[in-house]
């Protein structure tokens, strides 16, 4: 098909032509002297993007998955209690994981469409007198469902209980996309993927562990070997890793947290919300039934949109529409949600025109599928929000306004054949 495949699944992500460019090299050697400059640079910057300071990062060549695992198997033994409220396909697969792995979890079962319950969280660890429940896990953002948890809230509710639980929190379609302040939240794992926020392929699993993390190692009884924190910490203390790491994904790194530390986080938060915002006011505009997972407006995700489909509606059938015919990638609604619903990923490396792109083409798939959707009604809700809200721009100048200034001498050199 020609021109571009529109990526809007909430990772992987557009990777930006700066990133691909540094990632097509020649392989090095991960032993010379040259390489710690590399990586001990990576270590150093990547707590800027957890806002951390007092954090270790740590890169693993993995993804999300094997960030939870190495978050987990790092500080727990097995039979160890944890708390994890299950609202979403990820948090469901993260207590998957963990009970794998021995631990016995308390799961909290919450409404698809609502977030990580605080309070809920706060009346179980106060009843907890003996402090048997060593460890609390948190979805920041259900990529399932596009609903975003306050992180800040969970702690103050685990500080309320005087509760020495360890907080756990996956990060993987926040961190670089929303606000996450691991320091200020008291966080002890946070981790994260490459192919999200970060606009990497995937590739690398993240983690950045607090001192209370660290110092959990010592009881921590799970087996573990690719993820053991210690021969990382031996290795990375000298510039270097336990095994072979993946250098274009070292290097891809280096540019991504380049162009992060260019745009500064903030700004990328604000445009991730301002992105956002526009969906959503789509998704209202286009009516027909539709609306969103997320079930309140402090759940509403900035970084992925998750829409239902009225029933009767399949919603696979848009978005195989929406690929074989509009070249267009959208999220599949994931396990209970197979069916009911299609995301839109908005995260990473995207404008206003790019997302616009997509929102005519859910919108065409979705008439093609029989939805009696408005034609142009989202995009141009969307189009109206990001006009009205588009940062001011400065006044041409004056050179360019000017239709009797010579021409440049670049634009008058000779063409040579
Ligand atoms: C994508 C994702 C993961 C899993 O990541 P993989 O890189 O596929 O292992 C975990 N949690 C959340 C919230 C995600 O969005």
């Amino acid at each position: 098909m020609p021109g571009r495949n529109f990526l809007f699944v909430p990772g992987p992500t557009n990777v930006p032509e700066r990133i691909l460019r540094a990632m097509d090299r020649a392989m090095e050697d991960h032993r010379s002297s040259a390489f710690p400059e590399l990586a001990t640079g990576l270590l150093r910057d990547l707590r800027t993007v957890f806002k951390t300071t007092t954090g270790q990062a740590f890169l693993f060549p993995a993804t999300g998955t094997g960030g939870w695992e190495a978050a987990l198997v790092n500080t727990r033994s097995p039979g160890d209690r944890i708390l994890a409220p299950r609202y979403g396909q990820f948090s469901h697969l993260w207590i998957d994981l963990a009970q794998r792995h021995g631990l016995r979890v308390d799961i909290i079962d919450v409404e698809w469409g609502e977030g990580a319950p605080a309070d809920r969280i706060g009346e179980i660890l106060s009843q907890d007198k003996q402090h048997e429940i060593k460890g609390v896990l948190i979805v920041h953002n259900e990529t399932a469902t596009g609903v975003t948890s306050d992180v800040g809230a969970v702690r103050k509710a685990i500080d309320a209980a005087q509760h020495p639980a360890l907080l756990y929190v996956d990060g993987v379609s926040s961190i670089g996309s929303i606000d996450f302040r691991m320091d200020e939240w008291n966080v002890d794992l946070a981790i994260t993927g490459s192919q999200k926020g970060l606009m990497l392929p995937a590739g690398l699993g993240l983690v950045c562990a607090s001192p209370k993390a660290l110092a959990a190692r010592e009881h921590a009884k799970c087996p573990r070997v690719f993820f053991d924190f210690g021969d990382m910490i031996r290795a990375n203390a000298t510039g270097y890793f336990p095994y072979t790491p993946s250098i274009p994904m070292l290097y891809g790194l280096r540019e991504s947290l380049d162009i992060i530390s260019e745009e500064g986080l903030d700004n990328i938060f604000a445009r991730h919300q301002r992105l956002a915002e526009g969906v959503r006011a789509a998704v209202r505009a286009w009516g027909g039934g539709l609306k969103l997972c997320a079930k309140a407006p402090k759940w509403y995700s900035n970084t992925v949109t998750a829409i239902m489909v009225p029933e009767g509606t399949n919603a696979a059938d848009v978005i195989d529409v929406a690929f074989r015919r509009y070249n267009l990638a959208l999220g599949a609604g994931l396990a209970r949600m197979a069916g009911k619903l299609f995301r839109i990923g908005h995260l990473g490396d995207l404008n206003e025109l790019m997302l616009l792109g997509a929102l005519a083409g859910a919108e065409m798939a979705m008439r093609d599928v029989g939805l009696p959707v408005t034609p142009g009604a989202g995009v141009a809700a969307a189009a109206e929000h990001y006009r009205s809200t588009a940062a001011p721009v400065a006044p041409r100048a004056a050179q360019a306004q000017s239709p009797s200034l010579p021409p440049s001498p670049s634009s008058r050199a000779p063409v040579r054949a």
